[in-house]
Parts: structure tokens; sequence; C-alpha cells
């Protein structure tokens, strides 16, 4: 999607060989017009999967997610990352693990809003190791609910969760895939050769 990496190129800071700070749109303050634009594109793509539901994980795969659960009608649902007050029983979990951060958490989501049958879409903002998808992918099948596809606003395809995703037979469709941010450098891998 030309409108991202031209927006990734021109705001976001390489930190290291593996890690890119996109803040100024997507992690921290957000770029609605930009949103808009990756919930219209997301919809296109995934209009004939017959999707009921939108999933991600808080806090950064919302944005992106509530304009594709926009766009596709349909409603959004964000796994937690911390129990909440308000939520206590009925839950659907599974562990993830995050290799950045180099700690395990136990993300849920209530079963009051995942129902068997549920085609899902799931959206989120980075693929990087696919734990994160691993992990929704679990609570679906947790649900009895099916796996449409899954939604990546930028995925780091230098790292290996495109390669473990795909090969289940789950369609990833990816807006932005990074080939490598050595020395500094954003280099997109080219559209089509994903
Ligand atoms: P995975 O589960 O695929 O290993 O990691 C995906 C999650 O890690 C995303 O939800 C995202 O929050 C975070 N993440 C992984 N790599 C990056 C990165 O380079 N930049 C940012 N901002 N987040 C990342």
């Amino acid at each position: 999607m030309k409108q991202l990496q031209e927006k990734i190129m021109q705001d976001g800071k390489v930190l290291s060989d593996e890690v890119l700070k996109v803040d100024t749109f997507l992690n921290h303050q957000i770029d609605p017009e930009l949103m808009k634009a990756i919930g219209e594109e997301f919809a296109e793509r995934f209009k004939d999967s017959g999707v009921t539901k939108v999933l991600t994980i808080e806090s950064s795969g919302i944005a992106p997610a509530m304009m594709t659960g926009l766009m596709l009608a349909v409603p959004v649902i964000f796994a937690r990352k911390r129990k909440s007050l308000t939520m206590t029983d009925n839950l659907l979990t599974a562990s993830v693990h995050s290799y950045t951060k180099n700690e395990t958490n136990e993300i849920s989501v209530s079963k009051d809003f995942l129902e068997k049958g549920d085609k899902v879409l799931l959206i989120d903002d980075f693929l990087a190791n696919g734990q994160v998808v691993l992990g929704l992918q679990d609570i679906i099948e947790q649900a009895e609910a099916d796996l449409v596809g899954v939604g990546i606003v930028i995925e780091k395809g230098f790292q290996p969760g495109g390669t473990t995703i795909r090969e289940k037979s789950i369609r990833v469709e990816s807006l932005a895939i990074i080939e490598s941010l050595q020395n500094g450098q954003v280099k997109f891998k080219e559209e089509g050769t994903a």
C-alpha cells in the first residue's frame, strides 16, 4: 500500500536492525485518515470472506481493526492483555510470548463475543514472530469459530512470523512488508513477492 509505505519512509524511526518505531501514526499518536485508508484496503481484500467479526489485541491493533470493522459493517473485539475488573469469568485465554519484551502474557477474550461459527478476521499492527496471531488463533479455535484470514499493517518479512502463519495455510494480507531494517534504512519487499 503506497500511502502506508510513504508514511513509514517519512515518519518511521529505525531503532535497531529488528525494531521500527511508528508512534507518530500508529503506536501512540494515530493518523485517522491513514487508518481509514487501511480499513478500506483490508475490507476490500477480505470482502468475499464472509467476515462476521474482526478480532485484534489491545492497544495498537484497535485503530486499524476498528476502521476495518466499520467498512465491513461487523463488530470489532479486542483481546485484553490484562484482565479487567469486570471480566471475571467466561473467558477464553491463550499465552503469548513477546520476544521483544522477553515476557509471556495471558491474553483473554470473553466467550460472550466470539461464537461458534463466527468467521473471524484477525487484524494487528505488526507481524514479527507470529506469537500474537497464534495466540488469537488458539482463542478462535476454543470458541469453535473460523479464522478466515489475517490482516497486518506492517509485516517484518525478515522475522519468521509470516512464514509460520502462511505454512499453516492461513491467508495473510500485509499492507507493507519490510525486507530489512539494516543500516538504519527501511527496505520494502516489492508487492507480489510475499
Ligand atoms: P509477534 O507476536 O508477531 O512476535 O509480534 C507482534 C507484536 O509485537 C505486535 O502486536 C507489536 O505490538 C509488537 N511488535 C513487534 N515488532 C515490532 C516493531 O518493530 N515495532 C513495533 N512498534 N511493534 C512491534
